[in-house]
């Protein structure tokens, strides 16, 4: 090929066969044809399906370097989901994107049940997202007099932070000492997007400020504190994304008739799983979180990496008074965006318009229905263990054995 060129530095080794660079970062139609077919020659294999798709290839740029085409998953939609929050108010049809059979009949079951129950409660409690750096000192002395100051200059560092973005807003910054070192959390609100791009970009430009006007000796940009697609305890807190719950009041017929279970096997199913949590030293309580999420940000073009932190949440099951069951989920670090990242591009966009949550002004409102998903899910795959219904469940939709033919409902 002509127009490729080698990123390798010259060594004087013998060079490695580089995926090629083509013009223009190669994201013309017949540039990313050109180099599918190279990995075809290179690999033996025929890539006529990730070959097949419709997202114009433009529009990757940004999204994914050396394209050569589109990664295809099955998508299904479970439904109606009737959610009472403060941004999503109605009943919706959710798009998941998945290859686990059972997974969206049972996230169906778990809906038509709370839809049933009269819809589910949800809340955002807070919104936020954080990039934390770390700054270094001659020693313990100089560590502390940082972290005590550093607030008197909060406006000053709000405006440097600011000003590389229209929609980041400095929250607030916090200071953790650690030696002669201190992490400091910038806490931001990003809008509808992600933000890690924004407000990492924000970050850095309020850090230089900081080196210009203070006595750090240096300063790294990730300390590793902000848990940014890492699991940990501390996002339990929250301070990673959305804190969002949500919870719903289920009569014990519509328990029995629907989930094929009692409140109080669910209770009792609940608190031996938890001892499980305890005794395999879980961080976060659930059932089964990352699947609904997973699904959920394949279709919607979110960045699945941070189904890790977005998964660290509780489920609680309660028996009330009148002997019917409140169950609840409680997600503090959930990081969803309907701007920014992969939200704009073709499936994506269109998996968010299906919930009305395409564009700005809709994240709230998307992580909303995220949660009263999650607890469909949660009250489905707790009531399948409770009944007993568990691996019937999956034989039934979830096997696909190869070589054997299905007959469908
Ligand atoms: P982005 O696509 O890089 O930026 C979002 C853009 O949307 C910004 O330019 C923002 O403008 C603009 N925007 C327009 N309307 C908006 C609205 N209503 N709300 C918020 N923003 C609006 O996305 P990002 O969310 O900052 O970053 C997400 C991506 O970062 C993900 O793909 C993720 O994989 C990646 N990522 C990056 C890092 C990193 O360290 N850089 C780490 C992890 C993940 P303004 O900037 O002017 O506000």
């Amino acid at each position: 090929m002509s127009d490729l060129t080698l990123a390798e530095p010259q060594t004087g080794a013998e060079p490695l066969e580089l995926v090629p660079r083509l013009k223009g970062q190669g994201y013309a139609r017949e540039h990313v044809e050109r180099r599918r077919e190279w990995v075809e020659e290179k690999t033996g294999s025929r890539l006529s399906h990730v070959g097949a798709y419709s997202i114009p290839s433009e529009e990757m740029r940004g999204n994914v370097e050396n394209p050569i085409g589109t990664a295809q998953m099955p998508l299904g939609v479970a439904g109606p989901l009737a959610v009472k929050g403060t941004h999503a108010q109605g009943t919706f049809y959710v798009p998941l994107a998945t290859t686990e059979g059972a997974l969206v009949r049972s996230y169906e079951r778990g809906m038509v049940t709370l839809t049933r129950a009269g819809g589910a409660d949800v809340r955002v409690h807070a919104d936020e997202n954080r990039v934390a750096p770390v700054f270094f000192f001659d020693d313990v002395a100089g560590a502390h007099d940082f972290a005590r100051s550093l607030n008197e200059s909060f406006d000053e560092i709000r405006a440097e932070a600011e000003s590389t973005t229209r929609h980041g807003r400095l929250l607030r910054l916090e200071c953790h000492p650690i030696g002669r070192e201190v992490i400091v959390g910038f806490c931001y609100h990003t809008a509808d997007a992600q933000g890690m791009n924004m407000i990492v970009k924000a970050t850095e430009h309020a850090c230089r400020w900081i080196m210009r006007h203070t006595h750090a000796r240096r300063f790294q940009v990730f300390s590793g504190f902000s848990s940014e697609k890492r699991a940990a305890g501390s996002l339990l807190l929250g301070g990673k994304g959305k804190r969002v719950t949500a919870g719903a009041h289920i009569p014990a017929g519509v328990v029995r008739a629907y989930l094929h279970t009692t409140p109080e096997l669910l209770l009792d199913m609940w608190q031996h799983t938890m001892i499980g949590h305890v005794q395999a030293n879980a961080i976060g309580y659930n059932g089964h979180y990352a699947n609904g999420l997973a699904a959920l940000f394949i279709a919607c073009g979110q960045d699945v990496a941070n189904v890790v932190n977005s998964s660290v949440g509780i489920t609680n099951f309660e028996v009330t008074t009148g002997g019917d069951l409140y169950a609840s989920v409680t997600l503090p670090s959930l990081t969803v965006a309907t701007v920014g990242g992969g939200t704009g591009l073709g499936t994506s966009r269109e998996c968010l318009e299906m919930l009305g949550c395409a564009g700005a002004g809709y994240a709230a409102k998307f992580a909303e229905i995220v949660a009263a998903t999650l607890l469909a899910g949660e009250l489905s795959m707790g009531a399948a263990i409770a009944s007993g219904e568990f691996v019937e469940a999956h034989e039934t939709y979830g096997r696909n054995r190869p070589g054997e033919t299905r007959n469908d409902e």
